[in-house]
């Protein structure tokens, strides 16, 4: 369902890129472009980590670096033809994602993106090292590819790197809007919220980094070809930045943005050594910087106030160019400072200041027809397991931090189909309580048994997709995701297709995207967000956005539900709404935990009441029987409770 003018442009753009060497027969410019396209695979695949699942890497000129080695070695060493090459370029590069992958499992941040381009290092190390394979510091002489008797020369290699392009662009496209784009999305937005809808933050982390460095490798493997010769210095640390920097500078989590990024690391060392390149480019931009910012100010998308250092910025760099008459002294410096003025003015990169102009968001291309999933009956499929006992039974816990006993031998049996309140004075350990519950705490002690099985030691994604959903109290949506695409998340689990059912849109996966779509509607339209599902989670008034995590709760189709403060922060009409959807709930025969501070709604809904206090239960039973328990009152009073 992309876009339709969207993807008229892309097909015409691909069109005019196939066309330039009809136009201009000069082979520098050809290399240029090839180059420049070569580039956009890569950070295509880069986009998926940075861009996507939030995570940093210095790894890729590594990735790409072994590409372009497996082509190389494989056709001196073994003379295997291009066919068998392209492929396995990417599959061994893939192989080195996983690798890279696995410091990314243990940090984040700065130590990951040090983790990471240590292993660039070490991979331009062993090519120069392993000169029996890699010939070394020599470097290796490909010839252009032969196919069937056909030589490619550098005009028709050149549409052989374009139908790559376009299929890396199909491919990475599906991929990105597939229950696989959007675990990777929901890893960024909360990890926590991911793991615990039964997304395995380890699995996708990894899927993420050898899905990108396939792209790596298809693209070194290209470049093997282009340049005709390898040698372990073009993989450096310094082509790994600028690799980040154009995802930065094009703006993450756009294709778009990816080949304007390509474009620019590979034109901007060049414009810098020519100045009247440099005068002219600079003058563009001067002039495109203004007309954005009227049509922007005219539109009320931006203020005169933010857009007065980017417009007098560029009309600076401009009069700067035409006073200057020898550019490479300055070469750096203007390097510096545009980078500079990326990172303060153009966070989203261009592409995203651009839509931002526009009044369009990130997820414009994400939008689906309201139509869909007007069948709302039976929103909520788990049939009424109305069988007697405990669903849940827990014996004796305990969970320590240090010296605090957050939880102290707690004892919890939860009848199936009940309201089982939990009740308590802030920090009395119910929150920790379902933390314990969801795996994201292993007690120290004590047993936790759902539905006849142990839930002690296992993840908190396998305990999720065993039946038990939760909210968190402080809401854990994924921000840069739409309503719907928060909920089908929560529907990853009704997803059996893999990455290649994706990227060939089998019939399996297109059933299994429409049913997904569907089902989110009507969960959507079960907490009354129907007419908001292509808003973004992060826009959503916070009642809604409790609400929200609610319906994707229940797309886990989950025998239990854990709630924690789902009033808190909302309106009096919101909490009528909210009583009369857990209600709701209780009734499709799903057992609840409900942790609350408004006492109306314990007292109105909740068949059982269990009182924490200091991590020790002091009080449980009728809500009305609690309520005037000495103990708990006293809690109360002498407590924290607010
Ligand atoms: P409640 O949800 O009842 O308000 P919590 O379960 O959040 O209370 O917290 C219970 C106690 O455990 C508090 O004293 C809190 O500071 C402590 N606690 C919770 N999580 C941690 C943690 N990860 N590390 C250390 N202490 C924690
Ligand atoms: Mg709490």
């Amino acid at each position: 369902m992309m876009n339709r003018k969207y993807f008229i442009a892309s097909v015409l753009g691909f069109i005019a890129l196939c066309l330039v060497p009809v136009f201009t027969h000069n082979p520098y410019y050809i290399h240029l472009v090839e180059t420049i396209m070569i580039y956009a695979i890569l950070l295509f695949g880069l986009d998926i980590v940075v861009g996507y699942t939030g995570q940093v890497s210095l790894g890729h000129a590594g990735l790409f670096g072994i590409g372009a080695y497996t082509a190389g070695v494989l056709f001196l060493k073994v003379g295997a033809p291009f066919w068998v090459i392209l492929p396995a370029s990417i599959v061994v590069t893939g192989i080195f994602g996983a690798i890279l992958a696995l410091p990314a499992l243990r940090v984040s941040g700065p130590y990951l993106a040090m983790v990471t381009m240590a292993f660039g290092t070490i991979i331009q190390i062993l090519i120069n090292e392993m000169t029996f394979l890699t010939e070394g510091p020599m470097g290796l002489k490909i010839p252009k590819p032969t196919v069937a008797g056909y030589k490619f020369n550098e005009e028709s290699f050149y549409w052989v790197v374009c139908v790559m392009l376009a299929l890396s662009l199909l491919v990475v496209h599906r991929v990105l809007r597939s229950q696989l784009g959007r675990a990777f999305e929901a890893l960024r937005g909360s990890p926590v919220a991911s793991d615990c809808m039964g997304v395995s933050v380890y699995r996708y982390k990894v899927y993420a980094f050898v899905i990108s460095a396939g792209f790596a490798g298809l693209a070194g493997c290209l470049y093997a070809y282009s340049e005709q010769y390898i040698s372990p210095n073009t993989y450096n640390n310094e082509l790994t930045v600028m690799f980040l920097l154009a995802i930065i500078m094009g703006g993450r989590k756009t294709r778009l943005g990816a080949m304007l990024g390509a474009t620019i690391i590979v034109l901007l060392p060049k414009l810098l050594d020519d100045l009247e390149a440099f005068r002219m480019v600079a003058s563009s931009l001067a002039v495109l910087m203004l007309v954005g910012a009227v049509i922007g100010i005219a539109r009320r998308r931006t203020t005169w106030q933010t857009m007065f250092v980017p417009v007098v910025g560029t009309a600076a760099l401009t009069a700067f160019s035409f006073w200057l008459d020898n550019i490479t002294d300055w070469r750096l410096s203007i390097f510096g400072l545009m980078i500079l003025f990326v990172v303060y003015y153009l966070q989203d990169g261009i592409v995203g200041f651009a839509r931002s102009l526009m009044g369009k968001t990130a997820n414009s291309d994400n939008v689906i027809d309201l139509s869909a999933g007007q069948n709302q009956q039976g929103a909520l499929v788990r049939a009424t397991e109305n069988g007697d006992g405990d669903l849940l039974v827990a014996k004796q816990v305990l969970m320590q931090f240090g010296g605090l006993k957050a939880i102290n031998q707690v004892d919890l049996k939860i009848k199936r189909g009940t309201i089982h309140g939990l009740i308590g004075p802030n920090g009395s350990g119910k929150s920790t309580m379902m933390n314990v519950l969801t795996g994201i705490y292993v007690p120290t002690a004590g047993d936790i048994a759902f539905a006849g099985r142990s839930v002690v030691g296992r993840t908190s994604s396998d305990i999720a997709l065993s039946g038990i959903a939760r909210t968190f109290q402080n809401v854990q949506l994924f921000g840069e995701m739409t309503a719907l695409q928060n909920v089908q998340v929560g529907l990853h689990h009704t997803f059996k297709s893999n990455f290649l059912d994706v990227a060939l849109h089998t019939p399996r996966y297109s059933k299994e995207e429409l049913a997904a779509t569907e089902r989110g509607m009507s969960l959507l339209h079960f907490v009354g967000l129907a007419e908001l599902a292509n808003e973004e989670a992060r826009n959503l008034p916070y009642g809604k956005q409790r609400l929200l995590e609610i319906a994707r709760a229940l797309a886990l189709d989950p025998q239990l539900l854990l709630l924690d403060e789902p009033a808190a922060g909302l309106t009096a009409p919101d909490i009528k709404e909210l009583v009369q959807i857990i209600r709701k709930i209780r009734d499709h025969g799903i057992t609840v935990i409900l942790i609350e501070h408004h006492m109306d709604v314990v007292m109105s809904i909740c068949d059982t009441v269990s009182v924490l206090d200091f991590g020790q239960k002091i009080a449980e039973g009728q809500p009305a029987e609690v309520q005037a328990n000495e103990k708990v009152i006293e809690a109360y009073l002498g407590g924290t409770a607010t």
